[in-house]
Order: C-alpha cells, then structure tokens, then sequence
C-alpha cells in the first residue's frame, strides 16, 4: 500500500487470470492484493481458485506434459503470486464505485471494509448456467441428485453403478459425461440439437465409451422425484421433449448434470457504470485490458464469452497487470 493507504492494484478474482496478474504485479513490485473471494452456491458451488477447482485433468495447459490436476495448478499459481509478496484476502468485494477522475477506486468487502486503489483487475470469471426448471433447481440446493458440476459430485455413492444424464453439446459436457463412465452404469448425454458442440477429440473420447449414449434434438422439461429410505428428495426421471416433434417421453435417471455453458461474475459490478457485451461479459477496449474506466481493468473469463481457457485466461492476467503498470506509471503513482 503506498503512503496515502491507497493500493497500487487490487485483483478481484482468483483464477489463472487473478493470479498470473498478481504474479506480474508482484514482480513490478506493486504489492498487489487478490480478494479471492468466499466459498459458496450460487446456486452451484463457487469457490476461491474458480472454474479449475471443479476440474480433474487439465491436458492442455503448456509445461505439464503429464496433466496437471485443476486444484493442484491453482495452488501452484497462489504459491508462485505468494513468493513475490502477493497479499491475499478471503473475502469477497460486493461493490464498487469506480471513478474516471483519476482519484482512486473504491471497493467494498464482503468483510464489511472499504478500500481504496488506484487500479482495480476484475477475474472474477463465471459460473455454471442451469436450465431454469424449478424441480431442477430444488432438487440440486437439496442434494437431490442434480448438479452443475459432475467433477465435484460424480463420485458420490449415490450416482455409483447408476444411469444417470448430462445435458449439453459442448466441450464442458463430454468432459462431465466422460468423467462420469467411469462410475455409472451408463450416461445418457441430452442435446437440444443433432450435432455436438464439442470438439472433435472431446466428442470421440467420450463416444468411445461402451456405456456412454447420445440423445438427439431432446431438452430436459422437467425433473420427477421420489422419496428415498431417509426421507430425502432425490431425482427418478427426467420428462424430456423433442425438438422437432415435441413428442414427451420419461428417461429415469439417478443424476442429471447440467453442462450448458456459463455466466459472467458481474453482479457486483452491475451498476457501476462499467461497460458489458451483449452477453453480459465486461467490454474491454481494443485488444487490451481497458474497460471504459481508467485503471479499471478486466481478465479472464469475465471479459471473454469467446475462448474461455485457463491459458488465454492467465494471458489476459497478464496483459491486465502490464495495462496496470503502465497506468500507474503514466500517472506517476510509482
Ligand atoms: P458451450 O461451448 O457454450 O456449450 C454449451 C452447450 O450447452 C451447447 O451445446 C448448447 O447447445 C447447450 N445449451 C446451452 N443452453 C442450453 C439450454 N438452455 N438447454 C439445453 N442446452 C443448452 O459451453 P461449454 O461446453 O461450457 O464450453 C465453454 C468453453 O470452454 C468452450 O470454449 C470450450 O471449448 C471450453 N472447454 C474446454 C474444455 C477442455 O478443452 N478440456 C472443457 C470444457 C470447456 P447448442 O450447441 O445447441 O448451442
């Protein structure tokens, strides 16, 4: 923090792209601080880390020939912003009130403190969508065999050696339904279309699979129930309709996962005069980390409805910690 108890930068977020930031921000030694934000459902889990601590193998990030498990690389990513003198907060900020003044920007923390800093680094990333069905919805905040996120819950006894359902074409679904082979008896992939979203390899890992099936032109309408021996509400069936004849038919399933995209983290944000897409995701200006505040900045997912990618994700922390730096030092505040 510099004399006036204003920070240099304040990362809000802490993904690959919260925290490549923090570690470049720390090497220009800025004495960056990340609110990493606090565990919770909203409706599904979100936690400190983001998407990647829901995720089990990630093979495609440069520099781990083997794999790298989500968890372990997020940990491995604090570890290297700790080093450099990253200070790291578990709290969330819940609003802010940004200004084009060139005065510094305000935040308030979920911890009940205000803060200032000259630069603000919003990753704050996405979360998990869902359908929108009510059953859906009461089924998953109870416990009752639905999820957003089979890398959390897949491995839970209840869905053991059971046929259960993912729902979704992309990229995000094969991966869940390809996790989930290896613990159900078979998984049934529901897809609104006849094609898959997916990626070529994504869609031929999975399809080879023996217990693993595609469902065409079919949307989930509607989650039954029924009362197990503890008096608990779990899924028994899916109603799911066709898209072209709008004929309704009944799967019984023990597990419905939804895999169906995600949305920007931007409702504390909202009304602060901040930019966003047409999508929702945080406009950035040109191709850098700009938004229409000065020293206001974004990366990671929050500002990307395109590639999404832990790698392009850690990129964007980049660029957004040199837009910083460089915003500091054009306003000689370092
Ligand atoms: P996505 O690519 O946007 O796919 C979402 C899927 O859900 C689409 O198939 C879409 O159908 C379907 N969908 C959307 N809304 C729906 C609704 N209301 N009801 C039924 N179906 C609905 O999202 P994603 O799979 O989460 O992937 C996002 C990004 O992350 C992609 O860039 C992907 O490549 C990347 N990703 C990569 C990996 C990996 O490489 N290991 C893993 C996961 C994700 P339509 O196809 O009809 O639009």
């Amino acid at each position: 923090m510099s004399e006036s108890n204003v920070h240099n930068v304040v990362i809000i977020g802490s993904g690959p792209a919260g925290w490549t930031a923090a570690i470049y921000a720390a090497r220009a030694n800025l004495d960056p601080v990340v609110y990493i934000g606090v565990p919770k459902q909203d409706p599904g889990p979100v936690l400190p880390g983001g998407q990647l601590m829901l995720t089990t193998d990630v093979e495609n990030f440069p520099g781990f020939p083997e794999g790298i498990a989500g968890p372990e690389m997020m940990a491995k990513f604090e570890a290297q912003a700790k080093r450099f003198g990253t200070t790291v907060v578990g709290e969330d900020i819940t609003t802010c009130e940004f200004s084009n003044d060139g005065s510094p920007h305000t935040l308030h923390t979920s911890g009940g403190k205000t803060i200032q800093a000259h630069a603000v680094i919003i990753s704050t990333g996405a979360t998990a969508n869902w359908i929108g069905l009510e059953s859906e919805m009461r089924l998953a905040r109870g416990g009752g065999g639905v999820s957003a996120c089979a890398v959390c819950d897949g491995a839970l006894p209840m869905f053991r050696d059971q046929h259960v359902a993912v729902v979704g074409g992309g990229d995000s679904a094969m991966e869940e339904a390809t996790y989930l082979t290896k613990f159900a008896s078979k998984v049934s992939i529901i897809h609104r279309r006849d094609e898959l979203r997916a990626s070529k390899v994504m869609q031929e890992r999975l399809l080879s699979k023996d217990n693993a099936e595609v469902l065409w032109n079919k949307v989930v309408v509607d989650c039954l129930s029924e009362t197990d021996q503890h008096g608990n509400e779990k899924i028994r069936a899916v109603v799911l309709e066709d898209t072209q004849s709008g004929e309704r038919s009944e799967l019984e399933v023990k597990g419905l996962f939804v895999a169906i995209g995600h949305t920007p983290a931007t409702k504390f944000i909202k009304d602060t005069g901040l930019e966003f897409n047409e999508k929702g995701y945080i406009d950035l200006k040109t191709r850098s980390s700009a938004t229409n505040f000065e020293g206001v900045f974004a990366a990671g997912d929050v500002a990307d409805a395109k590639y999404r990618q832990a790698i392009t994700a850690a990129g964007m922390g980049c660029q957004a910690a040199l837009d910083a730096e460089h915003y500091l030092g054009d306003k000689g505040l370092i």
